[in-house]
């Protein structure tokens, strides 16, 4: 044969050959296909399955852009029962809880020149409505317009069909804003909106730019109303972009979405199916699918990156805790009391680059705030309880996340171990002075929450202790943290066999309620945060008089008829009606304190317990729908718990470089990382088979209750096999129990 024939059969075979894969590989769905973002909408303040709007955003975007129903200011911004729908809101909102800031929104608007968010709201329905993580487009019935718009990180392209006649575009910069037609084709203005978190003099600069030359209209300094006369049809397509830094930056950002709608529409699909398909789920349950990457959506939102480029190339960001411009990267919007438990522990897993990231912001923080956060949006807020900050550092270091600053994080978490902030007590820790003396922050002080705190600090302890160590620290500097590590044990009241409040003098708080949510407890009991002791389960079942105490504990849970003691706080709050409306007795997985509890069975030789429960709690209490959580999400934590769950592994102890083992919901699961695959197979799974009779780990058969992390870092493979019947003999041995200090 010649060159030139071996040539041509070359590519004949290659044609050949991608004719053959084609056929032989039906082409798979987009992951971000199976995405619902309106999943956790259907929420009210009185009763949350998620408290979720629907964020069109690019993965930890700067802004996110939201169908605003609710009225300016109110944190139940979009509601899926609602019919109205009066702005498109570039928001910042992590919770309905702690609410908005740097809010401002658009509105096309035909019936005439208003402008008041009640005049200019439009009926809309579902059926016209197309959302997902990277465009919306609505039909506003009122208007006749069709909007729609796709994201960037730092801005947005909107795409406005209007119909015949004289047309407008409302600018709303929200209470306190300023805004205005610069030129035919250009607004801008700055919103002020926020509610704390923010220095002095904060303000979210923003511009609109248009294809279609604009007449300013009267309204007021707050909203800019302008007006165009259109055809039917005709589309008027506007570039808007916002910073936190200023003016000229925000007409930088605009550069992001310069290449036109579709552009950016393909360049955001593309980012999301990069990212969510780093996790590949074959499995015949169509839910189940569309769950999974729902779920793992919301895991890729927060924190969300506030950083920008700015006219030299540099990476800087506003500061809110000093408002100056600093360089770097800065991560907010989560709450570390919810996240810690599984968010940071997938992003450590899935996404390191990521989590390389954050770390670098957490510097940030410490060197302009002297304290890392523990509730952040932007700075820091005054919400829950806990030094967590702690297992977010120690867990990524620990996992080989790269981090150049360590010294500094390690400067800033002992630090804040003995520290409260000034102004906002839920950084540092509240009541260091009574842990540090006493070895716990006593419930007759008036520090509220105290045994929650106790508890939580105690771990965090345990924490810096690990993270110490592998600093090579010396030994008289851990001892403290080592010794505090075991704090929890002076809230053990053995008289309930559970954790109490303890006074200044060592009593025990009396009378006692184990289902007084509050006072002692963070929204929660003290049925739920008494397996607050991640590190040392072992220690627990000890103090419970051995394994078999310790799960009839655990049962006693479920057992119980879903009664409440509402005493501290006057009233049901909602976390309350989320656990009694659950069927579950008194479990409250819409709460984070006990999501990891379910699997707490690994420890006390009954794992099919574990394995029965956590895919019980995947088909019921989570769904593709509105109304698909069963309390808050709380960003990423509670999708995070399913993410980690549905691939039968979830991580208890951040920071102990283990999984404890649940029960796989899926016949097959690829997590393609970065050191290789990670292959999870159970062939043959069905809802009826939860039990896993046994598990190989790259062909070996494999008894333990945990996989180490680093089994999986450079690729391996799980293969279950699932049975509809319990394994009474695997996993039951004591070694085959996780991670504790006391082993
Ligand atoms: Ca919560």
């Amino acid at each position: 044969m010649s060159k030139r024939t071996i040539k041509i059969y070359g590519v004949l075979f290659l044609t050949w050959l991608a004719t053959v894969s084609a056929v032989a590989r039906p082409e798979r769905p987009d992951p971000v296909s199976y995405v619902n973002t309106l999943v956790g909408t259907a929420s009210t303040y009185e009763l949350s399955t998620g408290n979720t709007y629907p964020a069109v955003a690019v993965p930890w975007g700067a802004d996110f852009w939201t169908p605003q129903t609710g009225s300016n200011g109110d944190g139940w911004t979009y509601r899926y029962d609602a019919t109205h729908i009066r702005g498109l809101k570039q928001t910042h909102q992590p919770s309905p809880w702690i609410n908005d800031y740097g809010a401002f929104s658009l509105m096309p608007v035909t019936t005439g020149p208003v402008y008041d968010q009640d005049a200019r709201a439009s009926w809309f329905s579902h059926k016209a409505e197309v959302a997902t993580p990277y465009y919306y487009s609505v039909y506003l019935a009122d208007h006749d317009v069709t909007a729609e718009l796709t994201p960037t990180s730092h801005a947005a392209a909107f795409r406005l069909t209007y119909p015949e006649g004289q047309s407008y575009l409302v600018v709303d910069a929200f209470e306190g804003g300023k805004v205005s037609l610069v030129d035919a084709y250009t607004i801008r203005g700055y919103t002020v909106h926020n509610h704390g978190g923010v220095a002095d003099g904060f303000r979210n600069w923003f511009i609109v730019r248009s294809d279609t030359p604009f007449e300013a209209c009267p309204a007021r300094e707050d909203v800019a109303l302008v007006g165009f006369r259109t055809v039917r049809g005709q589309q008027v397509n506007l570039q808007v972009a916002s910073s936190f830094i200023s003016a000229e930056q925000a007409e930088r950002n605009l550069l992001e979405v310069t290449g036109g709608f579709e552009v950016v529409r393909n360049a955001a699909r593309d980012e999301w199916n990069a990212l969510l398909g780093r996790i590949e789920v074959t499995d015949g349950n169509l839910d189940n699918l569309r769950t999974f990457y729902s779920c793992l959506y919301r895991c890729l939102l927060f924190p969300r990156d506030l950083s920008e480029i700015n006219e030299a190339g540099e990476r800087v960001h506003y500061s809110p805790h000093n408002g100056r411009i600093e360089k770097g990267y800065f991560f907010t919007d989560t709450g570390f009391w919810d996240t810690f438990r599984s968010l940071f522990p997938l992003l450590n897993l899935v996404y390191p680059e990521t989590s390389a990231r954050v770390q670098a912001g957490l510097v940030n923080d410490f060197r302009e705030s002297g304290f890392l956060p523990e509730w952040a949006s932007p700075g820091h807020r005054g919400c829950m309880v806990g030094n967590n900050s702690a297992s977010v550092v120690a867990d990524a270091f620990l996992k080989g996340i790269p981090c150049q600053d360590i010294d500094e994080l390690w400067e800033a978490v002992t630090h804040g171990a003995h520290a409260v902030h000034p102004r906002v007590s839920s950084s540092g820790r509240l009541g260091w002075q009574y842990y540090d003396s006493l070895g716990y922050v006593p419930c007759d002080v008036g520090i509220n929450e105290s045994a929650a705190r106790t508890l939580e600090y105690a771990y965090d302890d345990w924490c810096i202790w690990q993270l110490g160590q592998a600093l090579g620290k010396t030994e008289e500097e851990l001892a403290p943290y080592r010794h505090a590590a075991l704090n929890y044990r002076n809230l053990y009241d053995s008289e309930f066999r559970l954790m109490n409040g303890r006074k200044a003098d060592g009593r025990f708080s009396r009378p006692f309620s184990p289902l007084k949510w509050g006072g002692d407890f963070t929204e929660g009991n003290s049925l739920h945060y008494t397996w607050s002791v991640f590190h040392d389960v072992e220690g627990l079942i000890g103090l419970m008089g051995g394994p078999e105490t310790f799960a009839a504990q655990l049962d006693t849970v479920f057992q119980m008829p879903p009664k409440y003691d509402d005493s501290y706080y006057g009233r049901p709050i909602h976390e309350i009606i989320e656990m009694t409306v659950m069927g579950m007795g008194n479990y409250a997985h819409g709460n984070q304190p006990i999501q990891h509890m379910l699997y707490l069975y690994d420890w006390c030789s009954q794992p099919w317990k574990t394995q029965a429960r956590v895919r019980e709690v995947m088909g019921k209490f989570y769904g593709p729908w509105a109304d698909g959580y069963c309390g808050d999400e709380d960003n990423g934590q509670t999708s995070a718990w399913y993410v980690f769950s549905a691939l039968g592994f979830y991580p208890v102890c951040p920071g102990s470089g283990e999984y404890a083992l649940g029960s796989p919901l899926f016949e097959k699961a690829v997590l393609h990382l970065p050191g290789g695959d990670v292959h999870i197979e159970a062939p043959g799974n069905a809802e009826e088979k939860v039990y896993v009779e046994k598990l190989r780990l790259n062909g070996r058969v494999w008894q333990h209750n945990y996989i180490r992390h680093d089994d999986l870092l450079h690729g391996a493979k799980l293969r279950f096999t699932l049975s509809d019947k319990p394994s009474f003999l695997r996993g039951t041995r004591p070694e085959d129990r996780p991670y504790s200090l006391s082993r």
